[in-house]
């Protein structure tokens, strides 16, 4: 499986800056969790593939260009964009973001091929497929409904923890997958802002490292993300200091591979 965390921002060469603004993970370039930067960074392959995109919640860094990519691509769309979340999630999104004020309803929109856009309430708890992959979504520990997942493509797989803090049901399916490849896992604040952190449901460092303690196997790569870019340095200092093997932070950008 490939996984590209899409870059937010790129310096005036184009390269791509390491600092995270925006959520939008892309899968074998064609599925995507979140859409933060989808309508930013996607290459043109991608962009012509990527018909699937699972919302883990409405927070503008996961959807803030999602209205913009359907709208770029709404004359040439030959099937519609299939976005996957909890009906709660769907809910919030046609209220506050399709909602014709803050951009249109894509959802009652048709262009000359058909419908744009579709929703898909996604069940929780039980597996469901999105392109080529199966996908188990479960409640974390966040300020508005959210769901991480477990992704597989029968062969690898991969969790997003999504945006949380402490959390246990997410644990425990984590650790009913003992061959699970990677866990990319959010560090959003560096720890002398734990307040705002436990405020906000993230993580920082200190309680990140305590969350792992949770995980009762391990061997698979465990990527940081979703460090707050003003405190990257130090986020990535801290997290350095946690010692815990195999743990690193995902840079924007590059290709991983599991
Ligand atoms: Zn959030
Ligand atoms: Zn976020």
């Amino acid at each position: 499986m490939r996984i590209q965390l899409l870059p937010s921002t790129f310096d005036a060469q184009g390269v791509a800056t390491l600092e995270q603004r925006l959520t939008c993970f892309v899968i074998d370039d064609c599925v995507a969790v979140d859409a933060g930067s989808i309508a930013i960074a996607l290459n043109n392959e991608q962009r012509s593939k990527v018909r699937d995109i699972i919302v883990t919640h409405p927070h503008m860094d996961h959807v803030a260009s999602l209205p913009i990519f359907i709208d770029d691509l709404y004359p040439t769309l030959k099937e519609p964009m299939r976005i996957y979340a909890t009906e709660e999630v769907i809910g919030l999104l046609e209220r506050d973001v399709f909602n014709w004020n803050l951009y249109p309803r894509f959802s009652d929109l048709k262009n000359d091929y058909g419908p744009v856009m579709e929703y898909i309430p996604i069940p929780i708890g039980e597996s469901f497929r999105v392109a080529h992959l199966n996908v188990v979504a479960v409640p974390v520990n966040h300020i508005v409904p959210t769901i991480g997942l477990i992704v597989s493509d029968g062969q690898k797989s991969v969790a997003f923890s999504s945006d949380t803090a402490e959390t246990e049901e997410f644990w425990k399916i984590v650790n009913e997958m003992k061959g699970l490849d990677a866990l990319l896992i959010e560090a959003s604040f560096p720890d002398h802002m734990a307040k705002l952190a436990h405020v906000s449901r993230h993580f920082t460092p200190a309680s990140l490292g305590q969350e792992l303690k949770k995980l009762t196997h391990n061997g698979m790569d465990i990527m940081a993300v979703h460090l707050k870019p003003t405190y990257r340095d130090q986020i990535v200092e801290q997290l350095d200091a946690l010692n815990i093997p195999k743990l690193k932070v995902m840079e924007p950008g590059r290709v991983y591979e599991w």
